[in-house]
């Protein structure tokens, strides 16, 4: 009998007799938002979904897959029409009680996979409250394509501008969703947008980039694009969305083999 890895399919006597094996919870955590002209809302989460599908279909013995978190944290892009921002604090709670009901039912590890930017720190603070809340499980957060070797990999195959080219709908992401959805994607309207640059980057980099800013959208795009979805293919989606789907596969493994450490209370 074929071991089920989609929770949501799954009966709670699955569940009772699936948890005993410790598989590792992978939550794919998105938004919707504008990506451009030529690029559905769903982008962050139909991208970020199928790396943690294939992965847990990979590694089915390890790994069980939760069904995606749509909405996230992106108030900086309601002038553009579609965006759904949920408010910092309560995507944090809403994660939090995620995690909060998967430990009730006995699972302690937790993968939380980010594909949307500006969740990062909240996706960062939900794991590490997990753990300072629950010492008996492990919970870490991750967002995809960002190893030294797939960053390599994202240099390799770059045609785009650097820096520009690649930020957001743009031809990593354009590039990723032609590998899943091609029949979404609007290439007649994809257009390179680098509005505001001419004389600053898009992203405030100050020195080294350990300053952070995040300015309204509007104020840094015409068109919601930054970068140069023009030079999207399917190849190369299909490469980045391999090296993707291999990060999430190593870290299963990780996370399945990691002991989990008693705390010492040093007062005593
Ligand atoms: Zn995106």
């Amino acid at each position: 009998m074929s071991i089920k890895y989609c929770y949501w399919e799954m009966s709670w006597p699955e569940i009772k007799e699936r948890v005993k094996d410790e598989p590792v919870c992978i939550i794919p955590v998105g938004v919707l938002e504008d990506h451009g002209p030529h690029l559905p809302l769903d982008t962050d989460v139909l991208i970020v979904n199928e790396i943690c599908k294939q992965a847990v279909e990979n590694n089915i013995a390890d790994s069980i897959l939760l069904p995606p978190v749509v909405h996230g944290y992106s108030p900086h892009h309601m002038d553009f029409p579609g965006t759904i921002s949920i408010r910092w604090n309560v995507l944090v709670e809403y994660l939090l009680d995620i995690n909060r009901s998967l430990i009730k039912h006995g699972f302690k590890r937790i993968l939380l996979v980010n594909g949307h930017g500006s969740n990062s720190s909240l996706v960062n603070m939900v794991s590490r409250l997990t753990i300072v809340e629950h010492p008996e499980v492990l919970c870490a957060d991750f967002f995809y394509l960002t190893t030294p070797e797939s960053l390599k990999l994202i240099e390799e195959l770059r045609e785009s501008d650097y820096p520009g080219g690649i930020a957001h709908a743009c031809e990593l992401e354009t590039s990723l969703y032609l590998a899943i959805k091609p029949e979404l994607v609007d290439m007649s309207r994809a257009v390179k947008d680098i509005s505001y640059p001419e004389s600053q980057n898009f992203f405030f980099d100050w020195v080294d980039g350990s300053a952070r800013m995040m300015e309204w959208w509007s104020t840094l795009s015409k068109t919601g694009i930054m970068g140069d979805p023009t030079k999207a293919t399917v190849e190369k989606g299909k490469r980045w969305l391999k090296a993707a789907v291999g990060e999430i596969s190593s870290l299963i493994k990780e996370l399945k083999s990691r002991e989990i450490r008693k705390r010492v209370d040093h007062h005593l």
